[in-house]
């Protein structure tokens, strides 16, 4: 298993379970923290930069807990 992740050019990593959920999660994190940048990008664009990763991260107490809180 992998999931979908993205590295925002704020340094944020969000990472989702999969497209869906990653694009969902890169909008809200838009109109939370880049509000100027809300609609700049279309969904294949967000893809297109987004990568997989490993679901079961070697290190415990990944982002992903802070990214969900
Ligand atoms: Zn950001």
């Amino acid at each position: 298993m992998s999931v979908w992740a993205i590295r925002c050019p704020c340094g944020l990593e969000l990472v989702a379970d999969d497209e869906k959920a990653l694009l969902d999660l890169v909008t809200a994190h838009l109109g939370e923290r880049h509000p100027q940048l809300v609609g700049a990008y279309e969904d294949e664009d967000i893809l297109s930069i987004a990568y997989r990763k490993p679901s079961s991260p070697a290190v415990p107490g990944s982002t992903r807990a802070q990214l969900f809180s």
